[in-house]
């Protein structure tokens, strides 16, 4: 399928310079986010994961239904003092300052194989917090998985050594 077709260019949102990708249009297809989500669930298949794990807020969008479709469970990532009981946190660097995400101390039990989800990689700071909260909970990042791929903004520099899906790329 040509998913391309599904995501719409925005420029300047959120400022001038910037060209958004959004992704709504394909969600809002039922054939094209199912064929999205049935290429993710292949590759979770190959990679024999236990446990989704996406960032707030489009990584559950990737991630939910694809847990769903194994049968496997779905822990998410959130900002500071989003999630009731105890975590792990990971402060790293935005465009402007920093910010922090965490994951509940006791979503991943150590060995367990993990994919990561989220809708688009571009300088790939926020996956890169993902994968930190992961492994210091003792998951092995088996893979990690997105719609879109900004490839100009080099994120995949940040994920060396890790197998990575994206089903677009711009
Ligand atoms: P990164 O941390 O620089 O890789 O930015 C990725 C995060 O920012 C993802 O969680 C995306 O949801 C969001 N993001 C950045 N640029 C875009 C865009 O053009 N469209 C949709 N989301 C974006």
């Amino acid at each position: 399928m040509d998913f391309k077709k599904y995501i719409a260019i925005v420029p300047d949102y959120p400022k001038e310079g910037i060209v958004f990708k959004d992704i709504s249009p394909l969600m809002n297809d039922g054939e094209a986010y199912k064929a999205a989500t049935d290429a993710i669930v292949e590759f979770a298949k190959e990679k024999e994961i236990d446990l989704i794990v996406g960032p707030e807020a489009r990584g559950f969008i990737i991630g939910c239904p694809v847990a769903y479709a194994l049968g496997i469970g779905f822990a998410p990532v959130r900002k500071e003092g989003k999630l009731p009981r105890e975590v792990v946190k990971v402060e790293y660097g935005k465009e402007y300052g920093k910010d922090v995400l965490t994951i509940h101390k006791d979503a991943i039990q150590p060995g367990q194989r993990i994919l990561i989800t989220d809708d688009l990689l571009a300088t790939g700071g926020t996956i890169e917090a993902t994968i930190k909260l992961v492994e210091e909970l003792g998951g092995v990042v088996a893979g990690i998985a997105f719609l879109v791929e900004l490839t100009y903004l080099d994120g995949r520099d940040k994920l060396d050594g890790y197998d990575v899906l994206t089903l677009m790329q711009y």
